[in-house]
């Protein structure tokens, strides 16, 4: 019997066929890296559509970055054909910008609704610290942010936080003040960041669940790549969508202060029945968003919360050679608590995983350019390389080299475009317009550029709103009777009057459809007419040129969207523009090798990979050290690296960084002692660097282990006793491969039934201490299981 979805089969292992026609309710692939699973959840997906089990419109996926879904789309489309649009293929955060735009004015926001990204978040946090001169008691900017969204990504908000607070912290009374002021202010201004996205979409779901319904009569079948890295909210979300259809009475419901009672509860005729099939793939070996609340537990519970599910295991690796894979398995045993996997490949060893010690960052990266030229002249593309690092300031010297080598690069994610200031700028005028209760973009664009409206002004402006309770906006239309300067008057007048014309340009109040290049025209419009060109232009300083260009950039960004979205309203322009995440680009990297971080580099594969800056204090970074679960976390991230690269890997450090404006001497990382050293053939090893004083030019072909005096002044830390360390090591050929620790707990007092807390394996109760001197050792069973010798010497453990 041959079966419509045969074909799709073809050249697949057989956990792969079996977890592509599986058809129960919830499904778990677990696997390490490049074993497949995107592919699989692809091939499953064209496997619903080709049999008819599912319509397009039934399909949500959702994926980690809008580039991974654009690929899915395109790699489903070729399997299945046409047939494949209609589908929800998209990051969590698309989703739901989706289903807030149907369903916004359910709860008091309209659908021209803002999307705040980190820096708007910041920026508005900074004013509300400063009304409440929060810093007095130490709350930054950055950490309120930083708490209020990890708050909401547990699906707090500022009552329930308060409620299991200590408020007679007045520390902690004027954060919970904080955040309450912060949710009020984004919903004034009609806006969501980027945590309310997911959190505000679980809210509504669970406050009007005939609404989720809608969604759940839809979505029949929930697949979620890299799942390994969702949080709570969005763990929740999965949740909602796969619940069976209503029917149970809703309970009415708390938020911000006001009940909300389910408006319309369903008419309970199709209610009951089967929630959506949920199909999940990860690999708890790839969590690295631990920082942003992503709960590992969420893989590994998942039998427990979806009785019944199936699980399917892929053990066999497809991307890269055996070198790579016996690297990152070493590298990765090295963690505790985790399920022994081993990736293995068919493909044979392989090249060895090269390696170079720069002297100075400068000298890796010339190395790094250099190694780029040679791939490419044995027929490497350049789309088929990629740099990774771990940190975004680490790419300017990278920068620096290529354009002067001439090799054709392209930064992918980071800081780069989108959050440049004019960029900024240009965005906060279409959106005032767009949604003209956004306060925050008027105060942006208000003296931008100079119109000599000072804060003042502003805060007459403000006042007057408030006491007529209008927008902000508004009163700008009102400037006679604002009670500034006549030629106050007028500046804000002529702003108005740009506003307005613009206004009528993109969102035409006839109701008729605005032209596609609305929103280009409207942006050209806003720029020219309100004076901000011409600053530009007329400005001596040299980066204002660039700035013109970018603003320019962001105009034909405009002219594009028209052309794919003949439809699209500026509002649809901002919302794709503000889902630009952090991980993504514009422009595809064809033709160019691609330069990233660590994390971004997630889920994607190139012929070769160069990790650079392979140091510690980078790689692990120097504030996971006091984290807990920090360094494991590091060492994810590092073998999401490792295991990024098909062909080759290079791993690279330099000897000397500047950075932060200082040069400081760098270490070897941990990582690299965790290599077996016959995998890795040293091109500059440490040693090399240190044995020639450290001269600035490199010898290419420098011998590896050639004496030397050690790695330096820095005393390298690691996690991990030598008892535990691999017999043979990449460093083994470093002179003085056994670094000294800077700790030294030789004085530590511990006996049987004492607790200790580990950097890396948490929490524990020592069994035993055997040993004398330098050499005890301490028997500790740790809480989350397991028993592990620790030399307590040098352990990084303290009492408890
Ligand atoms: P990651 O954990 O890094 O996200 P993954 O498990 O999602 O990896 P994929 O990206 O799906 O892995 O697959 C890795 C590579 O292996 C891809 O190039 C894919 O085309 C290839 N591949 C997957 N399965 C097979 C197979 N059965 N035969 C040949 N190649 C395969
Ligand atoms: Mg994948």
């Amino acid at each position: 019997e041959t079966r419509p979805d045969d074909d799709l089969l073809v050249g697949l292992n057989s956990q792969q066929r079996e977890a592509v026609v599986y058809r129960g309710q919830a499904l778990l692939i677990v696997a390490g890296a490049g074993s497949g699973k995107t592919s699989v959840l692809t091939r499953r997906i064209a496997s619903l559509l080709r049999s008819r089990e599912a319509w397009p419109s039934e399909i949500l996926a959702i994926t980690f970055t809008n580039k991974a879904a654009g690929e899915m789309r395109e790699r489903v489309e070729q399997l299945v054909g046409n047939s494949a649009k209609g589908m929800w293929i998209s990051t969590f955060h698309s989703a739901c910008v989706r289903i807030l735009r149907r369903e916004a004015e359910q709860f008091g926001f309209t659908k021209s609704f803002t999307i705040y990204d980190s820096g708007d978040s910041r920026a508005l946090i900074k004013r509300l610290v400063k009304e409440r001169e929060a810093d007095a008691f130490g709350l930054t900017p950055a950490a309120v942010q930083g708490r209020i969204s990890k708050l909401k990504n547990e699906l707090a908000d500022a009552e329930s936080y308060a409620r299991q607070a200590n408020m007679n912290d007045p520390a902690e009374r004027v954060f919970v003040e904080l955040f309450g002021d912060y949710q009020r202010e984004l919903q004034r201004a009609n806006a969501f960041d980027f945590d309310d996205l997911i959190g505000q979409t679980v809210f509504l779901f669970r406050a009007f669940p005939r609404v989720a319904d809608v969604y759940r009569r839809r979505f029949r079948h929930v697949l979620v790549d890299e799942y390994q890295d969702t949080n709570a909210a969005q763990y929740a979300l999965i949740h909602e969508l796969t619940r069976p259809i209503s029917d149970s009475v809703a309970e009415p419901f708390e938020s911000n202060g006001m009940m909300i009672f389910e408006p319309d509860r369903p008419s309970g005729r199709d209610a009951g029945g089967e929630g959506a099939s949920l199909t999940v793939v990860g690999d708890s070996d790839q969590s690295i968003y631990a920082f942003r609340g992503a709960d590992i537990r969420n893989i590994t519970e998942f039998e427990r919360d979806f009785p019944g599910a199936k699980v399917v295991l892929l053990e066999q690796n497809y991307r890269s050679t055996q070198n790579i894979l016996s690297a990152a398995n070493a590298v990765i045993s090295n963690n505790f608590d985790r399920k022994d996997k081993r990736l293995w490949s068919a493909d044979g060893p392989g090249e060895k995983i090269v390696g170079y010690t720069g002297y100075s960052q400068h000298d890796e990266a010339q190395f790094v350019a250099e190694e780029v030229d040679a791939l490419r002249r044995t027929g490497v593309d350049y789309s088929q390389m990629a740099v990774f690092y771990r940190t975004n300031s680490q790419s300017r010297a990278l920068e620096e080299i290529f354009i002067r080598a001439a090799v054709p690069y392209k930064i992918m994610g980071g800081t780069r475009f989108y959050e440049r200031a004019e960029i900024k700028d240009a965005l906060a005028y279409l959106v005032a317009v767009a949604n003209p209760a956004d306060e925050m973009a008027l105060r942006r664009i208000i003296n931008r550029p100079r119109r000599g409206i000072g804060d003042v002004t502003v805060e007459a402006i403000a006042r007057y709103a408030q006491n007529e309770g209008i927008t902000f906006r508004d009163a700008l239309a009102n400037a006679s009777a604002l009670g500034v300067g006549p030629k106050m008057q007028a500046a804000i007048a002529q702003l108005d009057q740009v506003l307005a014309d613009a206004t009528d340009l993109m969102l035409p109040a006839s109701g008729e459809l605005a032209p596609p290049t609305a929103v280009a025209d409207g942006l050209t419009l806003l720029m020219d007419r309100s004076g901000y060109r011409d600053a530009l232009r007329m400005s001596r300083d040299a980066q204002d040129e660039a700035r013109l260009e970018n603003v320019d950039e962001l105009i034909a960004v405009a002219r594009e969207f028209a052309r794919n979205n003949p439809e699209g309203t500026v509002i649809d322009f901002l919302a794709e523009v503000a889902l630009v995440s952090d991980t993504d680009d514009l422009e595809d990297a064809s033709g160019s090798v691609s330069l990233m971080t660590l994390h971004t580099a997630k889920g994607l594969e190139y012929d070769a990979v160069f990790i650079t800056g392979v140091e510690e204090d980078l790689i692990p970074h120097r504030i996971s050290a006091n984290e807990p679960g920090g360094p494991a976390e590091e060492r994810r991230l590092f073998y999401v690296g490792v295991t990024r690269a098909r062909k080759r890997l290079y791993l690279t450090l330099a000897m000397t960084r500047a950075q932060f404006g200082e040069i400081s001497v760098a270490m070897p990382s941990r990582f690299l002692q965790e290599i077996p050293g016959e995998l890795v053939d040293w091109r500059q090893s440490p040693g090399d660097v240190n044995s020639r004083g450290g001269t600035q030019s490199r010898a290419l072909n420098a011998r590896p282990g050639s004496g030397g005096s050690g790695w330096g002044r820095r005393q390298i830390r690691h996690d991990d006793p030598p008892a535990l360390a691999p017999k043979s090591t990449s460093l083994d050929r470093f002179p003085n491969r056994i670094p000294a620790k800077l700790r030294d707990n030789g004085d530590m007092v511990l006996e049987a039934g004492d607790r200790i807390r580990h950097d890396d394996f948490g929490e524990g109760r020592v069994d035993a201490v055997t040993g004398e001197g330098a050499k005890r050792v301490a028997h500790v069973r740790f809480d989350s299981g397991g028993l592990k010798k620790l030399l307590i010497k040098v352990a990084p453990i303290t009492k408890i």
